[in-house]
């Protein structure tokens, strides 16, 4: 039951009339995800040929105009149709992750909805649901999903062609198939398998090699010295705790260095600066370590010149 309704929730355009097909929708008009049914006529305009359907009664046909054009029409065929209830969806899944009062926010029209929060340790994971397809515009829908938050977040998809530019390692995408299935009673949420995906550890972006000599990010490694290490395992274990930054100076006193520090580029160095940044009292590992000519805010000649010896 669920491909076939998937299948509708990504038809396109959202709000196209679906011919009624007794035995294979009633179960859906029942359960709320398809509305109910109604009388709809085939119309073709007269003056310009554009051809649409409308859901109308017999005594509203003589005040039909074209839609496109304003003109004369004449009806053809007489069916029955409904049309899918794109909120059915967000509104069953955020009942079931949130109970039975909670209700979904839309976040992209028709498109993105946060559904509910999991609770964890390492605090409130949000569960979004996406409406996908073959042609979803997906900027907005990326864009959205940075501002709500930058900490972990599990998006259900409808459809299982995860696009990848959807994905990031703070989010956890599943293809609603995975997690769900669909009966005459409704729809049912598979909450061990969520439930595993929100508990799993954290997904890091980075490397830490046990003994912290080295910070890897992609191909860019840091070398660390000292109280470096210490600093660094630090804020690798918030993050793989699921923290997105930290008070950096806790950490340096936790690390062992100086507590005169006013400012964290007073102790770091520009090259560290390629791999950590720090806003508003926070410092976190970046996502991608700085190309070598764009680290740090005050670098002397010298420095630059032996970053080209390198
Ligand atoms: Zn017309």
């Amino acid at each position: 039951m669920l491909y076939r309704y998937l299948s509708w929730f990504e038809s396109e355009p959202a709000d196209a009339l679906l011919p009624y097909d007794g035995e294979a929708m009633s179960n859906f008009v029942t359960l709320g995800a398809l509305s109910a049914i109604q009388r709809t006529r085939q119309i073709t305009c007269m003056d310009c040929g554009h051809e649409f359907a409308l859901q109308l009664y017999g005594w509203q046909e003589g005040d039909v105009k074209c839609v496109a054009c304003g003109g004369r029409v004449k009806f053809t065929t007489e069916y029955m149709s409904t049309q899918i209830k794109l909120d059915w969806l967000a509104d069953v899944l955020a009942r079931r992750l949130g109970g039975p009062d909670k209700v979904p926010q839309t976040l992209v029209e028709r498109r993105l909805w946060r559904l509910a929060n999991a609770a964890t340790s390492a605090g409130e994971v949000p569960v979004y649901l996406l409406r996908a397809g073959w042609h979803v515009p997906l900027p907005p829908i990326v864009s959205k999903l940075q501002e709500e938050s930058t900490g972990r977040q599990i998006l259900l998809s409808s459809s299982p062609l995860i696009n990848e530019k959807l994905a990031d390692t703070n989010r956890t995408i599943f293809a609603i198939d995975e997690v769900a299935r669909m009966e005459t009673e409704g729809i049912w949420l598979d909450l061990r398998r969520l439930g595993n995906a929100v508990t799993a550890p954290y997904p890091l972006w980075f490397d830490l090699d046990p003994s912290n000599d080295r910070l890897t990010i992609g191909n860019e490694v840091l070398v660390l010295r000292r109280n470096q290490k210490e600093f660094m395992r630090l804020l690798a274990a918030a993050h793989k705790a699921g923290h997105r930054a930290v008070n950096w100076k806790n950490l340096m006193r936790q690390a062992g260095y100086d507590a005169n520090y006013t400012s964290l580029t007073q102790a770091f160095s520009p090259e560290l600066f390629r791999f950590i940044d720090t806003a508003k009292g926070d410092v976190w590992i970046r996502k991608e370590a700085l190309p070598r000519s764009r680290a740090g805010p005050s670098r002397s000649f010298k420095e630059r010149a032996n970053d080209d010896n390198h």
